[in-house]
């Protein structure tokens, strides 16, 4: 059996985690189980077993695994890689990021506390659910500088995004969940994956990824998963077990394969994004550019991020119009939504992913999100520098 204990490196367990098993089913891919149902041994231990899964338990006793919608093994292999990924001792999967979210402020608001102070910006989904309320949640936005002040008896969750999307801040994650103080903090970690920042190490108890961005990696699979200690573990299953938002194990497995090359992609896409920030950064029709590699006012870069990232921003001369030209004009590059896939896309936050986010916390209008792949540097700059030049 391959001693996991000896797995130091992210590249090593990123390749190997969720595995263990596999060797003594005779196998060196993990199977795709598709069972929704499960055969029980008798009355007395499936029904046993039922409550145990039901009520969030990790893994089946005696009496098997029951029904998909309780315990699928593709899924808790992804599940368990992942947390070794991020450091925790568990993970939970979901249908999507938003189930993810969504499941998060259910088993955090389970005794009655309703309040969520967060700091924007946020991924706009995450933000348009607490502005609105939608799952009976109050929300206090609040700048990291704020959360201690905002936080209440009543409060049951801090959210922070970072970098946050799509202006790439980079938040603190130390200093917030001290601030935080009892409260748990959730890190939405999408952007910047276990291999640049393990937000657990800093203190947030989940540590949340829409896996449909850079864990998939190739625009193929809707997930989400929350990494945490063994009581959210067992919290968060039991409110998928009881709302079904589980992931699809065709999903699990995906995602357990975009594991294994997540390091080298992430690293690679990165070097990318820090070339053609540097070149924008000086390009005459781009006001400013947002990455962490241009702008880390608190030097983050390095102590809480391993690197900058792929996921970049920046602002075009001219407005919306001249933004809504160059997402228009490009070809190489996607005009389409998401981000941490293999191929470069390019989208405009103020009409689509952050529409519903009100007022201030808006993005300005000639804002572009760009979501850089795998490509040749030189053919994306080449991309970048011909819509660049229809502005005139
Ligand atoms: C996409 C995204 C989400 C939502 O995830 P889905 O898988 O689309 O539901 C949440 N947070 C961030 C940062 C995202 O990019």
């Amino acid at each position: 059996m391959f001693d996991a204990t000896a797995m130091t490196t992210v590249d090593t367990r990123a390749v190997h985690a969720g595995r263990d098993d596999l060797r003594t089913l005779g196998v060196h891919v993990p199977p795709i189980d598709l069972s929704t149902t499960n055969p029980l041994p008798s009355v007395e231990d499936g029904g046993n077993a039922y409550e145990q899964l039901a009520t969030g338990g990790l893994r089946p006793v005696e009496g098997g695994s029951v029904y998909q919608r309780l315990w699928n093994p593709t899924v808790a292999r992804f599940e368990t890689a992942l947390a070794e990924l991020e450091g925790t001792a568990q993970a939970v999967a979901f249908a999507s990021g938003m189930a993810a979210l969504t499941a998060a402020l259910l088993a955090a608001g389970r005794d009655g506390r309703r309040h969520v102070v967060a700091v924007r910006p946020l991924y706009g989904g995450t933000d348009h659910v607490l502005a609105t309320g939608l799952l009976g949640t109050t929300v206090t936005w609040a700048r990291p500088d704020e959360v201690a002040a905002a936080v209440r008896p009543d409060t049951a969750l801090v959210i922070v995004e970072t970098p946050a999307n799509p202006t790439l801040d980079l938040v603190d994650i130390a200093a917030v969940a001290t601030a935080a103080g009892d409260v748990p903090l959730l890190v939405d970690n999408t952007v910047a994956t276990p291999v640049l920042q393990q937000p657990a190490r800093h203190g947030a108890a989940l540590v949340l990824h829409s896996a449909t961005k850079s864990i998939g990696g190739h625009g193929d699979v809707l997930a989400g998963v929350i990494a945490c200690d063994a009581e959210w573990g067992a919290r968060l299953r039991q409110v998928r077990a009881v709302t079904g938002a589980i992931l699809h194990p065709l999903g699990g497995y995906l995602l357990h394969r975009g594991l294994q090359t997540l390091p080298l992609r992430v690293r690679a896409q990165q070097a990318n994004a820090e070339k053609l920030a540097g070149w924008l950064a000086e390009h005459p029709a781009v006001h400013r550019v947002h990455h962490p590699s241009v702008h880390d006012p608190a030097a983050l870069v390095g102590r809480q991020m391993a690197g900058p990232g792929s996921l970049l921003a920046f602002e075009v001369r001219g407005g919306a119009p001249a933004a809504a030209a160059v997402a228009g004009t490009c070809r190489l590059i996607t005009h389409a939504v998401s981000l941490g896939g293999v191929d470069t896309l390019i989208q405009h936050p103020a009409s689509l992913t952050h529409r519903p986010v009100e007022g201030d916390a808006k993005p300005v209008g000639g804002l572009l999100r760009l979501s850089v792949g795998l490509e040749d540097t030189e053919d994306l700059r080449a991309d970048l520098a011909q819509a660049l030049a229809a502005l005139g």
